[in-house]
């Protein structure tokens, strides 16, 4: 089969699996945005993102990656909930509302590397889901997904920003989709809107001072924390207008648990750890984990 016929079944297997988007780029090097990674680095990171430091190399160059690689087929999942908590308790971020993305996504790039290999035995070809050195978002605008928002993260024209992203990495050449401009234009409502100044100005993120960091990875958070999220943080996504506009998504595994949208400070405070690991045993709020959410609550 040509680039052509095959790139077109593999989106459609793509989109047959529940991925709501997806496109392709050529491999290589993405040489402004390793610039950039370099730079950041170059600044000093936190102990607890000690992981961006290593394998910086493959991290710009993702036919290091995977060996010969040509092709990176990008992949989007909506995630934007129907049903959101009341404003008034204690906020769980919308990715982290159903199955923890991970797994559910990780099923779907297992079928997808079997399609290829189906196809072209001898290909070499692995899928991803925030478990590589590779720079997703640069990847996904490239792959034509969208843009980078001023809050750094990608808004796609169709789905917004409540997107998880994974990739496919091949050495099947397959046709390449044309990367998208930047939509913000002179908006900056997400800028405006972070709690914590954490964006100091469009397109630069102080990862300290993220909430979504902080609830997550920083482990002195606990002291003097005032803010309403108990994990992640979407306030820099729920004013921008390419998120007003998109429809909630329609997957089954991230319906959210009726537990996390109803319980109140007092419901998480009363949970203990065996409640916990069985009402939310594939949660994505396994990765903070009770003590912590109990100790922010606090
Ligand atoms: S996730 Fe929250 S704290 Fe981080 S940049 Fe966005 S609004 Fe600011
Ligand atoms: S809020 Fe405005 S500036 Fe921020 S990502 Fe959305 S459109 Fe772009």
């Amino acid at each position: 089969m040509d680039a052509v016929g095959f790139t077109d079944l593999l989106k459609k297997k793509a989109l047959s699996l529940g991925f709501d988007a997806c496109g392709a780029a050529q491999a290589g090097v993405l040489p402004a945005e390793s610039a950039h990674l370099q730079q950041w680095l170059a600044t000093g990171i936190p102990e607890r993102l000690a992981y961006m430091a290593r394998n910086v190399e493959k991290r710009c160059d993702v036919r290091l990656l995977v060996e010969g690689a040509q092709s990176v087929f990008m992949l989007l999942m909506n995630y934007k909930p129907a049903t959101v908590q009341r404003a008034d308790l204690p906020q769980v971020a919308y990715y982290a509302y159903g199955e923890d993305y991970h797994t559910v996504i990780r099923r779907k790039l297992n079928v997808l590397e079997e399609t290829v290999k189906a196809y072209y035995p001898n290909a070499q070809v692995r899928g991803f889901v925030d478990t590589a050195p590779l720079l997703e978002k640069a990847w996904a605008v490239k792959a034509g997904l969208g843009w980078i928002g001023k809050n750094s993260l990608l808004v796609s024209p169709a789905f917004g920003s409540f997107v998880f992203l994974a990739a496919l990495v091949t050495d099947v050449e397959l046709t390449y989709d044309k990367p998208l401009e930047s939509r913000c234009g002179h908006c900056t409502l997400c800028v405006d809107a972070c709690p914590n100044s954490a964006l100091e100005a469009p397109y630069r993120l102080n990862v300290r001072k993220c909430i979504s960091y902080q609830t997550i990875e920083d482990k002195a958070l606990e002291v003097g924390y005032t803010h309403r999220y108990i994990l992640g943080c979407d306030s820099c996504q729920l004013p921008c207008p390419w998120n007003k506009a998109t429809a909630a998504h329609v997957h089954e595994d991230f319906k959210p648990f009726p537990e996390l949208l109803s319980y109140t400070a007092k419901d998480w405070l009363a949970l203990d750890d065996t409640q916990f690991n069985s009402l939310f045993a594939h949660s994505c709020l396994q990765r903070s984990g009770l003590k912590k959410i109990q100790k922010i609550i606090r």
